[in-house]
């Protein structure tokens, strides 16, 4: 097929962009990047600066720089005593002349010849003939100008395997349809904060001329992504101040006898947050709470108690789950909490439907693992557990009056709106969503204005500080006879592994490989467990099931056991390619160690000698708490990175600072003043369209 450049449009399939193959394809989409709208929306998050071209003769070693000259001389030479190729090159311009060497890109002769007039960029160095110019970024200069070695040269976050070069051509050739973008940012508030419009915000964040371009196009967009969230959390707002809900009335005597027959005391904290959610449920106003509690402060208990107020109340109650392993989790846990009670608790999953299905209803045993209900007993239940899909489900309740969330922060009125239906009874139900990620107060408070918050912020007394190592590789021989030992004396242990491929080219163990490994040459005589994604839903009950009854003794895993995952037995976690992970991400899978009174370990491996890969690593070494790790975390990567991998339902910020204050108020001011004119934003068709979209995205991945 003929490239044809005004056949391509927003919705344009990348594959039907010119020079973008099926491979490449395929390795854009890990991006997330499907369509040209998306490369226009893959924002740089640095820019290098090359806006001044040196003159060769000022050139010295250790300096980064951009020079443009001809090319004298190129040739491919072979190093015998490394073998490898080196492409060796004269550049002049007007001052003098410098060295510029490449290794193993032989093909660069292909596009590079003499008298070629280059631009270069990247970093000086030094042997016996004076400057030299290290694998600098080339770029032989056209009509079109230089966009990899001149001016502010964009940099994007990348997977391996595409490159910075080729992802700025791609953007560069689609940058004109910047003009197609739709700009739903109402007027008024455009002229009234002097931002810029779509195209021109998209068109510079790429290809800036200089740093005011950048700061008005961060502005732009940045005030957009909080503008959003600050409308969605008041629109949610306004609807629930104009909905009800069925009181759920505190039974005080008998939530009393409940806390004390508990096999603990509760901490003053889990207290004060089930305090704080009875008296809410108690209303007749929907409750829409936030409860933040670090890794294993024990939310699950607080959202225990008022499930058994609701089911006193003869209410239902609804808890959903990121994965089906924690909702079989959960399951077991209230079946034991609420033991001898008469509190009926039925597991919703994949299974249950099969089931319920191919061969009708079996009987339900508390208390067992393996437990089926019919749907009629899902309809008299006081408690459903199940994944976030439970809501999509055709899963019909009867009295539905408290929805509680593990590990996802929103849940939008749309949702809310569906349970209505589950519930029969026309009224929303109170809402609790639970979550470890660490979030400051006033952080919170901006982005989920809708939410209460209750924050559990102490851990039970007897829990043993966690002792955190970064092992060198020598030591390697150490940590399996240690894990050996710990086995030994009837403990278990978790491997983390950070990739499922074998095909990673950048050396991280895959948890296939590592597995293989430790189950054939390190412990031949254990029995050893594999747990990732791509498994079935049964085989992944099935082996966490034997973790959990100790007939597996070490579970390799990928990062599906970050969050809930409680073993108590458990006491080793071990990392490996721990410098891939965040530092939230790596307290979670701590957390899931150091449950119980056996005095616990984790032990983080790491293929990089990078300084600052391993000060990252050494705060674990030093904080317990996920809120100090989150702050670290920060300095080294982006608010986004930091939350937005964490957790789902957190909003994916590009541009925006989460602690841009000033901007979040601005947002938020304007958000009021729109809705305060139209309260269902009907005269912003464009406005309205983005909101839906907005959610649908932040609801359905
Ligand atoms: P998370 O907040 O991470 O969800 P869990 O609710 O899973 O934590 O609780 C972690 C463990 O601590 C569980 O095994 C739970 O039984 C136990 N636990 C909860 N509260 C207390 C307490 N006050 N004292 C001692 N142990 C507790
Ligand atoms: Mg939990």
């Amino acid at each position: 097929m003929e490239y044809n450049i005004s056949m391509v449009n927003l919705d344009t399939d990348i594959l039907q962009i010119n020079r973008i193959g099926a491979a490449t394809a395929k390795r854009l989409k890990l991006l997330g990047i499907a369509k040209a709208r998306d490369l226009l929306f893959y924002f740089p998050f640095h820019y290098d600066d090359f806006r001044r071209i040196a003159a060769i003769d000022e050139l010295s070693a250790g300096q980064t720089a951009n020079i443009v000259g001809r090319i004298e001389l190129i040739q491919n030479k072979r190093s015998s005593r490394r073998r490898m190729n080196i492409t060796e090159t004269l550049v002049s311009d007007d001052t003098g002349s410098v060295k510029v060497i490449w290794f193993n890109q032989p093909f660069i002769v292909k596009t590079l010849g003499a008298g070629d007039m280059v631009s270069l960029a990247g970093k000086v160095e030094e042997d016996f003939s004076g400057p030299v110019f290290m694998s600098p970024t080339y770029e032989k200069i056209t009509k079109g100008g230089a966009i990899h070695t001149q001016g502010l040269v964009p940099n994007y976050h990348l997977t391996a395997s595409i490159t910075q070069k080729q992802l700025r051509f791609l953007i560069k050739s689609v940058i004109h349809l910047v003009e197609e973008l739709d700009d739903w940012l109402p007027l008024r508030i455009k002229n009234e904060l002097k931002l810029l419009s779509l195209a021109e915000a998209v068109k510079k964040i790429h290809f800036p001329a200089n740093e005011e371009d950048v700061k008005e196009a961060k502005k732009r967009l940045g005030f957009e992504e909080l503008f959003l969230i600050q409308l969605q959390s008041q629109l949610i707002k306004n609807d629930l101040k104009a909905s009800r809900a069925e009181a759920v009335l505190f039974k005080e005597e008998e939530t009393k006898k409940f806390v004390d027959s508990l096999p603990f005391r509760l901490t003053d904290a889990q207290r004060k947050a089930t305090w704080e959610i009875l008296k809410d449920m108690e209303k007749e106003a929907p409750m829409s709470r936030l409860l933040e509690g670090d890794v294993g402060s024990g939310k699950t208990v607080v959202a225990a108690i008022a499930i058994f107020n609701a089911a006193l109340n003869k209410k239902q109650s609804v808890l959903m789950t990121p994965t089906e392993i924690l909702a079989r989790q959960h399951f077991n846990s209230l079946c034991k909490l609420f033991a001898g009670l008469g509190i009926s608790v039925e597991l919703y999953t994949r299974s249950f439907k099969l089931n319920n299905q191919e061969a009708g209803s079996k009987k339900s045993k508390v208390g067992k693992n393996k437990t089926q209900a019919s749907k009629s007993k899902l309809l008299a239940s006081n408690i459903v557990i199940g994944t976030h899909s439970l809501i999509q489900e055709d899963v019909k309740l009867k009295d539905l009056a408290l929805v509680i969330i593990d590990e996802q922060h929103r849940f939008g009125v749309e949702q809310r709106k569906t349970l209505i239906d589950k519930g029969g009874i026309g009224l929303v139900p109170h809402l609790l969503s639970m979550t470890a990620t660490p979030i400051p107060r006033s952080l919170a408070l901006a982005i989920y204005g809708d939410l209460d918050l209750s924050i559990i912020n102490e851990m039970p007394k007897d829990r043993k500080k966690i002792i955190t190592r970064v092992v060198p590789e020598e030591s390697r021989e150490k940590a399996y006879e240690f894990i050996r030992a710990a086995i030994k004396s009837g403990r278990q242990v978790f491997v983390i592994c950070p990739l499922i491929d074998l095909s990673d080219k950048l050396g991280f163990k895959s948890v296939k490989e590592e597995f293989a490994r430790l189950d054939k040459d390190i412990f031949p005589d254990l029995k050893i467990g594999l747990l990732h994604g791509r498994l079935k839903s049964a085989e992944k009950e099935k082996v966490m099931e034997e973790f959990l009854e100790n007939k597996i003794k070490i579970l390799v895993s990928t990062s599906v056991v970050e969050v809930g995952v409680d073993v108590p037995n458990a006491s080793v976690m071990m990392v490996e390619g721990a410098d891939r992970f965040g530092l939230a991400q790596l307290h979670q899978f701590r957390g899931r160690v150091g449950r119980s009174v056996f005095q616990s370990y984790c032990f983080l491996f790491t293929d990089s000698n990078a300084p600052q890969t391993l000060e990252r690593l050494k705060a674990l070494v030093r904080y317990d708490s996920g809120f100090d790790l989150a702050k670290i975390d920060l300095r080294f990567r982006g608010p986004g990175e930091v939350y937005g991998t964490l957790q789902k339902g957190f909003p994916e910020l590009k541009m925006a600072s989460l602690f841009d204050y000033e901007l979040m108020k601005t947002a938020k001011e304007q958000a009021e003043k729109i809705l305060e004119q139209d309260k269902d934003l009907s005269s912003y068709p464009a406005l309205k369209e983005k909101i839906g979209e907005w959610e649908r995205q932040a609801h359905l991945e």
